[in-house]
């Protein structure tokens, strides 16, 4: 029989000034305070109300999950009943885990790959309360080291698109990718064409039975059998598209089961069919990007304008990283045999799920002064606000003068503010000097005037 599956990607970055705590109000996003507000009115709460969380398959970002638990808890709750209520039918959940922050895991180090990985996962069991089989890669930005941290880690497969691997593929799979130690990732390809006709085409989501009548007519593979996945962004549904919801609604539930197909998700889809035939992928490529992942590195023809902002803004990050890296282990690894495991298990104490005082109780052995136990706690907290730099819409749009920069720098300045407040060092020179060659092509700024603006409270 054949399958059909849409992943949904749901994800919101972080819209909190980290000084204030709070979201500033968003002109754009009127008559609501914010687009987390919007977004979830056309998006999140219909799709959930509806009942479609329980036919797709879907990732939920750990920023916008959290932002849903504090904002509308019942539309939190129905998502994660849904997954919750696959996993008694099916013996498998349709929910899968993502990077924590949202990182662009090629342009970042191995250890953090591991965090960004490890805190995602940990997010994904504090809500759905189970271990993540699937993990979406930010992007679906993808290389080598990439697949052998999530496998490692006992993420079991992915979703990538068809010019991420090498050679001529016969449908979605699953593939297996072949990584060392005997390790392998199960990698589901997307239907390309149909996935960037859904995401950009409104008129593909007025009618979900000339959908299935038009679109699915063109899908074949070898044997007849076999799995067609549309992948694409879950704001397509209600948000991108108005009354997406709606189309997703009567196509999951009416039109693909009519036209003789079984809705699927890709772990309940993984149990009845493991990978028989092997893939090699690219490393260094995504789904948004032709340049590889230059997008969100040293910049490309993707965005318009003068994109050489984007290096000069990763160079001044990077740097700063290393640095409050070096504080962090010299001083913690007085304490701790690794310090980059005692970061990895601070996400439970950011998730609520531990105090920090326990947590530090449990890691350290031996007695620590009042002092240095909170010194070792802001200083995790740097690590905090140094992966949030990161987050990849800081470098997704085309000017550096937009807001999702002033986020990077925003979450470098919190993180150079306590920093000083746990070590006594300023970091805040060397940054700047690094953020000046880093110039919006639309206002002139510079990252120096914006990182300025930012500690003077003009957020
Ligand atoms: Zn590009």
């Amino acid at each position: 029989m054949k399958s059909f599956c849409i992943h949904g990607h749901f994800y919101q970055p972080p819209r909190e000034d980290p000084f204030a705590g709070v979201i500033p109000s968003e002109e754009g996003a009127k008559p609501f305070a914010n687009f987390n507000e919007k977004i979830n009115a056309e998006c999140y709460r219909p799709n959930a109300e509806l009942g479609n969380f329980e036919v797709l398959s879907f990732n939920l970002g750990p920023t916008l999950a959290a932002w849903l638990e504090g904002h509308d808890p019942p539309t939190y709750q129905r998502i994660a009943e849904a997954d919750r209520n696959n996993r008694a039918a099916h013996g498998a959940g349709n929910a899968l885990a993502q990077p924590y922050n949202h990182t662009i895991l090629p342009l970042a180090t191995r250890r953090d790959k591991e965090t960004q990985i490890i805190w995602g996962m940990a997010d994904f069991r504090h809500r759905f309360r189970h271990d993540p089989l699937g993990m979406w890669l930010p992007e679906m930005a993808v290389d080598q080291e990439t697949l052998e941290v999530l496998a490692s880690q006992g993420i079991a497969f992915t979703i990538l698109s068809p010019h991420q691997a090498r050679g001529q593929l016969d449908g979605t799979g699953p593939y297996r990718v072949r990584l060392p130690r005997g390790r392998e990732m199960a990698v589901f390809f997307r239907d390309e064409a149909l996935s960037n006709r859904l995401a950009f085409d409104p008129e593909l989501t007025n009618s979900a039975k000339d959908f299935a009548e038009n679109c699915l007519s063109g899908f074949h593979v070898s044997d007849g059998a076999g799995l067609c996945l549309v992948a694409t962004d879950g704001e397509t549904f209600g948000h991108h598209h108005r009354g997406g919801e709606r189309f997703l609604h009567n196509l999951l539930y009416e039109e693909v089961p009519g036209a003789g197909y079984e809705v699927t998700f890709l772990a309940r889809y993984l149990q009845d069919h493991p990978p028989t035939a092997e893939v090699e992928i690219i490393d260094g490529t995504s789904w948004s990007c032709g340049h590889g992942v230059a997008r969100w590195g040293e910049g490309c023809t993707c965005t318009p304008g003068e994109s050489r902002w984007k290096r000069a803004l990763r160079v001044a990050l990077d740097r700063l990283a290393q640095e409050m890296d070096t504080l962090y282990q010299n001083e913690v690894e007085k304490w701790v045999v690794d310090p980059w495991q005692l970061r990895d298990g601070y996400i439970w104490v950011v998730l609520g799920e531990m105090e920090g005082r326990d947590f530090l109780a449990q890691q350290i052995t031996g007695k620590l002064a009042e002092g240095e136990e909170k010194r070792i706690l802001t200083l995790l907290e740097t690590q905090y606000y140094r992966q949030a730099m990161y987050t990849s819409c800081g470098f997704f749009f085309e000017d550096l003068s937009r807001l999702e920069p002033r986020y990077a720098i925003a979450y470098a300045a919190k993180a150079i503010h306590l920093v000083k407040e746990a070590t006594g060092i300023s970091l805040e020179e060397g940054f700047k000097r690094d953020l000046r060659p880093a110039v919006s092509w639309i206002t002139d700024q510079t990252g120096e005037d914006i990182y300025d603006d930012i500690v003077h409270g003009k957020f």
